[in-house]
């Protein structure tokens, strides 16, 4: 599970989050949704560490995130902009997370909790990098470079390596907006199942409503730093609590 209580941010004098609470259950798919500058991306920024809030609690299961550094929460992010290592091929791309706590000589993998030596700790690398793959139908593609994929490929590579380390919490921002209409569609099916699958967590931001209701188990409407409504997609659509979470999802009225 994951818990936001009281949840505040300001840029200078500006108060961008107004205190949010969303409780999420375990394995839960809360979609934030909202227009452009009500706070999406720097509520996921704070959850996941980059951004610390002026005030308000993260707990996920028994653990105070807010007291740990973004390494050690257990939250992988996946952004808009993916952010491959135009040098790297998707492989390596992919493991980057394994290897950066990587030390001479004998290690404990995070993954496994376990010391190894070197030679152990490639092939377990090896080993994951190839699962994960697979569950994303990439496993072809692992000895290639970003330059060489498509939007779509990479999207994928993106999603692997937020995975590679088994988070807790998943939060996404926007992943789809670079991909055109028919292959969003088409990869928004292939996360919810994957996220299914797996039973992570999940905020998922995006500024699409039908995406937001399509794959959510519920929605999260903020406006201008306000968490309006919490709900599932039908109650969101059909019983908008408020003028404006009726005139952003579009209910007829
Ligand atoms: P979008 O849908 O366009 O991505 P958003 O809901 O993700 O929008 P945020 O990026 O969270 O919006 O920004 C919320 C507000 O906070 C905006 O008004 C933005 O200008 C402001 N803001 C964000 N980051 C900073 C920063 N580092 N310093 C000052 N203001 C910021
Ligand atoms: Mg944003």
């Amino acid at each position: 599970a994951l818990e936001l209580s009281g949840i505040e941010k300001r840029f200078g004098k500006q108060t961008i989050l107004k205190g949010i609470d969303i409780e999420a259950r375990p394995g839960e798919f809360i979609a934030l949704v909202g227009p452009s500058g009500c706070g999406k991306s720097t509520l996921l920024r704070i959850v996941a560490g980059l951004e610390s809030p002026d005030a308000g609690r993260i707990r996920s299961g028994d653990r105070e995130l807010g007291e740990l550094p973004a390494a050690k929460r257990d939250v992988a992010m996946v952004f808009q902009s993916y952010a491959l290592y135009p040098h790297l091929t998707a492989a390596q791309n992919i493991a980057v997370p394994l290897v950066m706590r990587r030390l001479s000589g004998w290690q404990r993998l995070p993954l496994i909790g376990r010391w190894l030596t070197p030679r152990a700790v490639r092939e377990e690398i090896h080993a994951r990098v190839r699962q994960v793959a697979e569950q994303l139908e990439i496993a072809h593609l692992l000895d290639r470079k970003p330059a060489k994929m498509s939007g779509g490929q990479r999207q994928r590579v993106a999603l692997a390596r937020a995975m590679v380390r088994d988070p807790r919490v998943f939060l996404m921002d926007e992943p789809l907006s670079n991909l055109d209409a028919n292959l969003r569609v088409h990869t928004r099916s292939e996360i919810v199942a994957l996220q299914r699958r797996t039973g992570v967590t999940t905020l998922y931001v995006t500024h699409d409503q039908a995406e937001a209701l399509s794959m959510a188990d519920r929605v999260a409407v903020m406006i201008q730093g306000c968490l309006l409504q919490l709900d599932t997609p039908q109650r969101i659509y059909q019983d908008p609590r408020h003028l404006e979470v009726a005139r952003f999802i579009g209910t007829p009225r």
